[in-house]
């Protein structure tokens, strides 16, 4: 590990991404304070949707507690129930497949492809001939980088799936003209504390379909039936946005665009400034797309990876000369009060999935990304001068 005396360790951590505060969302919250839309209804929430729906070209946006709620009344309104086998991306974060779960549904697990890291449409087409009447697929846009739509689009129409996309990381990226958000027929985004813009927490269920929207809306606050008093023939759940939550979003919402050019200048000041390491950045269909850059990652090449074993909860490694690994580069930005984490731990090497079918393909892909593939601190807050230096001990783990 790389502990030369020339950089001295940053006295206030610099953070993988957190929380980008500007005066509006103090001024929606206090409005709501002061005005005591200390609720679930509010100026806030209808504003917030409004943008959202706005921004993504979508119908109709409900606004939830958290995305990981979107997504399970989302699993619910495709149909997905007791024994549904569900195709879902396996290079995730867990909070794509646990909605499946909890409507008692299978998620099968599919290996992402190197172009951007999403599901690769190839082993969907092979998951489709192992299990042919499968009828749903939840796929995930990485890291703020939008699937290769068009073509898992190609494949589930071939075989009559319907698509729940997970947009929760890539809030503002762009796929052929369309924003991410729009392109499933039922949509999720998180305004989680980490995501591009936040909340605090919060989720927003995106859709064009009207008899969805009332169907979450009505989920979302205990299924209510219109009655005087409290009629219920439906189960329901209490997952509607705090006005307060609502109020920081809707301020967040200005400042979308100034986020994503943010994080773009972050990922190209690490693409710059590792260009000549053996190291790949997270890659992204260019021509057809346009990230949010919510992450930068890197993987280290290959022949560049030095030895590093990892058991269920602890990883070691062999320093070699002129070669690094993940372990090293988190351990030593650690160490100068920098946090990064290992990419996502894919899906169907967590115990909880053990049981669980995983389609790969051709040539592996996830466990490889899993095994050389770390996230860089992506922070709004960081200054370039301060990433200049992370760059710097980055660098310094390949001596
Ligand atoms: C953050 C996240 C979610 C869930 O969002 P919450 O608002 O935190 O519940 C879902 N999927 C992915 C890929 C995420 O990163």
């Amino acid at each position: 590990m790389y502990n030369g005396s020339s950089i001295t360790p940053f006295e206030k951590k610099i953070y993988l991404a957190s929380p980008t505060m500007h005066e509006k969302e103090r001024q929606y919250v206090k409005e709501a304070f002061d005005t005591n839309w200390m609720s679930t209804v509010g100026k806030n929430i209808d504003e917030a949707e409004r943008l959202a729906a706005e921004k993504t070209g979508r119908q109709y946006a409900v606004a939830l507690t958290t995305g990981t709620a979107g997504l399970h009344l989302a699993a619910k309104l495709a149909g997905i129930s007791a024994g549904t086998r569900v195709f879902c991306s396996d290079l995730t974060f867990i909070a794509t497949v646990n909605p499946i779960s909890y409507e008692g549904g299978i998620p099968i697990l599919i290996d992402a492809e190197r172009t951007t890291w999403n599901m690769d449409p190839a082993a969907l087409e092979k998951a489709f001939a192992l299990y042919p009447d499968v009828k749903h697929v939840m796929i995930v846009n990485l890291y703020g980088t939008p699937c290769r739509y068009d073509e898992l689009r190609a494949v589930c129409d071939r075989h009559g799936a319907v698509i729940i996309e997970d947009a929760a990381e890539s809030f503002g990226a762009q796929y052929k003209g369309k924003a991410v958000g729009a392109l499933g027929s039922l949509s999720v985004i998180s305004f989680n504390g980490n995501k591009i813009i936040t909340g605090t927490s919060g989720g927003m269920l995106l859709t064009d379909d009207a008899a969805f929207a009332e169907k979450a809306r009505k989920w979302s606050t205990q299924s209510r039936d219109n009655a005087p008093w409290y009629q219920h023939s439906e189960r329901g759940y209490n997952y509607r946005m705090s006005n307060m939550v609502a109020g920081v979003i809707r301020g967040q919402m200005d400042s979308l665009d100034a986020h994503i050019a943010a994080k773009k200048a972050i990922y190209d000041r690490y693409k710059e400034g590792l260009k000549d390491l053996p190291v790949t950045m997270n890659p992204f269909d260019a021509t057809n797309s346009t990230p949010n850059f919510w992450l930068s990652c890197m993987t280290v090449d290959p022949e560049a990876m030095c030895s590093q074993t990892r058991d269920d909860c602890h990883p070691t490694y062999i320093k070699e000369h002129g070669k690094s690994c993940p372990t090293e580069i988190l351990e030593t930005l650690l160490s100068f009060n920098v946090e990064g984490r290992p990419l996502w731990k894919p899906m169907h090497m967590q115990p909880l999935f053990a049981e669980n079918a995983f389609v790969a393909a051709d040539e592996p892909v996830d466990e490889d990304l899993f095994r050389r593939g770390l996230c860089l601190p992506s922070d709004i807050n960081m200054t370039a001068e301060q990433q200049e230096t992370v760059i710097a001990i980055i660098r310094h783990c390949f001596d």
